[in-house]
Parts: C-alpha cells; structure tokens; sequence
C-alpha cells in the first residue's frame, strides 16, 4: 500500500516524457524504434556556449548563486528582452530558474488560489494542466482546431472570462501545434485582457527563436497590459541548451518577488555553471540560432510533403517549434487485426507496436482528435517514419 498525497495523486505522468521512455524500452529489447515524439532539438549546444561553462568552472562559479540567478545573466536577459522583444524590464523584474518549466511552476503556485479559473487554450502544454490542478485551480478548457489555426480568439477568451478567472496561459509558436499569434491577434486579446484588471497572462515564449514566417512579437510590449503580462522564455529550444536547465521570466515586480520567495525555499536557484552558458547564449548575436531554423524549416516542408502522400491525416502549416499537429480522426472507428482504433491514443499505441514509430496522442494536450509529430530529428528519419506509418494506416479498415 503506497501513503502518496492526494496533492501528488492528482498529478498525471508527463506524457510527452512516458513516450519517450517507452520506446526506450522498446529499443532496448532490439526494435528500430523512430522516436517522433520528442520535444528538444538533436543538435548539440553551440561549442562557444560550452566553454563558457569551463571558464565558469575554471573560475569557481561553484557556490550558491543568489536566488533570483547571477546579475551578468539578469543583465544579459535585460538586454535580450529590450533588444528581441522591445520590452523593458528592470533587474528586479526578473527571475532565472531551473527551466522555463519551472519559470511556469513558480508562477502559478504564486499565482493561483484553490479554485481561482485558469484559461487554458487548447492545444495547450501538457505541464499546464498538471501545475493548475496542482495548485487546486479550475482548468477551463478553450478548444482551438485545425479550422482556426489552433488558435484563441480574442472573443473566445471575453466569454470565458468570469469573477473567478485568474490566469491564462498560452505557448507562440505554440507546442504542440506549432501555430504563431500575430501582432494583431495577440492585439485583440491584449484589448480584453486590459478590460478585466484582475486577470494575468503567462505567454510562454520558449519557441521564439524558431518561427519561420514573420518576426516575434511579445504580448507584454502592448503597454495597456505590461501589469498583467509576464513573459516566460529560455534557452532549451533556440540554442540546443535543454539539459542546462535554465528559464527565466520577466514580471511585475511582485510576482518576481513572489516567484524568488517560493524559489528559495525549493531549489536556492539555478545551476551557477548553466548560468554562465546563458550569459554567452543570450548575449551572442540572435543569429546563432539561425541555422538550426532552417535546417527545421527544411525538416517542416519534407513533414508536410511526405505527410500529404497519406489521405487520412489533415494538418495545417505550423509557423514555428518543430512540431506538426494533424488531424487523425477519420482512421476512428477502424481497426487491423485485433487492434480497434477508437481514439488518439489508440492510433500512437497501433503505430508504436505496428510501425515502430513514437508520436504523442492530443489527448495528452487536451486535444483528443489529433496526434504531435515532432521532427526534431534527421529527413532519413522523417522519410522512414513516414513510409511506415503510411503503411500501418493503409491496413486499417
Ligand atoms: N514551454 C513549452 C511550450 C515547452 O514545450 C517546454 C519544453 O518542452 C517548456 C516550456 C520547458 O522548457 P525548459 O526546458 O526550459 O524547462
């Protein structure tokens, strides 16, 4: 018999993370395995960000850092924000920590009383969901699809909205559908947003860096809702940096001071050697990243080429991330054998064991329907996953 707390019982396994360890195991025992359900770059972090973590060693940046993250990466993050994104925040304002993932904890176990409404536009993030039941808030879903570009309108949000709502939260370039806010839409949004005072935005900026179409734009810029907005971003996605482990959120000062409260009772902050790294990662000219964004936009434009060799699945064309997010429903209701296809979570299962290819179900991102292809991965790869789930769809009847 286990004693775990109702708190942590409430909590669901990544499933994003369970894949990955799944076909893991399935590669252990021998299969060719094509893992398509990873959510990080495979290139390698850039060999001038490396070193700056041997100076740091070198150097005896090996003791506490302070709570908040080192004042050259405060510094450094500062100037990002003003010189990407036009937004000015002060030192104080911002808060490094150990991923944006946590950037995103701090906040809303800051933020959100036991049955305060988070507004969760889906497809969303699956670590939104798990830290809003964490902190006991009501998840209200918004459904997005193909048909609206997976994304939020402004309107949606205004009915939403009620006396308990006090969060939303969002990713652009979005994980998983890989759709972007333009300035406009995200100008709409701020306008209802300015009308309710007591509602607050975490806009989740971690794919910044990699948007084919367009240039970024940050909500928080819109001055009518700099107060409601905080900014979360990172260096995991744009410089191949995941396993250094370091976000950063720009706030109002208040909710960083809340977020370096919380932050120095959990963790006392971020790695002092992965704090060095961002600082040459963040201060080096943007265009390092570039590279590695076209070689995802050659990956995207083969995805969507072999993807439209197979009727079934219906996709849009996502703007950044490195993910597709097709529509598979019309495969509902078929099956091969003895495998029934009833669901999303059915279909990734069937490919896992028939086609040896691992994908993550909408479910998991609280849209049931559709599956995330994520090619972060080689076109050798990609073409061979698509030829396989191609056949393993083609079985089913
Ligand atoms: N936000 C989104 C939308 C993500 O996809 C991820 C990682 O998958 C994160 C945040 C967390 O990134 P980090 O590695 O900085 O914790």
């Amino acid at each position: 018999m286990d004693h775990i707390s109702d708190r942590l019982n409430r909590l669901s396994e990544s499933q994003t993370l369970a894949m990955t360890r799944r076909s893991r195991e399935l590669r252990a025992k021998g299969l060719d395995v094509i893992n398509l359900s990873i959510g990080e770059p495979d290139f390698d972090t850039p060999d001038f960000i490396k070193q700056a973590a041997v100076d740091a060693i070198q150097n005896n940046h090996t003791h506490y850092p302070p709570v908040p993250g080192y004042e050259d990466l405060l510094q450094a993050i500062a100037d990002k924000f003003k010189r990407d994104n036009d937004l000015d925040y002060s030192l104080s304002q911002i808060v490094v920590s150990t991923g944006a993932k946590q950037s995103l904890a701090n906040l809303v176990l800051s933020l959100v009383n036991p049955g305060d409404e988070v507004i969760l536009p889906a497809p969303f993030w699956v670590t939104y969901m798990e830290l809003v039941k964490l902190a006991e808030g009501k998840p209200v879903i918004l459904d997005t699809g193909l048909n609206q570009d997976f994304k939020v309108t402004a309107k949606q949000i205004a009915s939403a909205i009620t006396s308990k709502t006090k969060l939303i939260m969002f990713s652009s370039p979005c994980n998983p559908s890989g759709s972007a806010y333009t300035r406009k839409e995200l100008e709409d949004i701020a306008a209802v947003i300015a009308e309710n005072k007591s509602v607050y935005v975490i806009s989740d900026e971690i794919y910044e860096h990699i948007l084919y179409n367009g240039s970024h734009f940050s909500i928080a810029s819109i001055a009518e809702v700099k107060d409601q907005v905080i900014t979360v971003n990172g260096v995991s996605k744009g410089f191949a940096m995941t396993g250094w482990r370091i976000g950063y959120m720009g706030a109002p000062d208040w909710i960083a001071k809340a977020c370096n409260k919380i932050q120095g009772q959990f963790t006392s902050g971020a790695s002092t050697i992965s704090q060095k790294a961002a600082v040459a990662a963040l201060k080096a000219d943007p265009s390092v990243t570039h590279e590695m964004k076209e070689i995802f936009l050659k990956r995207r434009d083969l995805l969507l080429d072999l993807l439209k060799e197979i009727e079934g699945l219906q996709t849009n064309v996502p703007q950044g991330a490195f993910y597709v997010f097709p529509d598979v429903s019309s495969y509902f209701g078929k099956s091969h054998g003895n495998d029934s296809i009833n669901n999303a979570n059915d279909l990734c299962l069937y490919l896992l064991n028939q086609a040896h290819v691992a994908l993550v179900p909408g479910e998991a991102f609280g849209t049931p329907g559709y599956i995330r292809i994520s090619y972060a991965c080689s076109e050798e790869q990609l073409k061979e996953a698509a030829k396989r789930i191609k056949t393993a769809l083609d079985n089913l009847q």
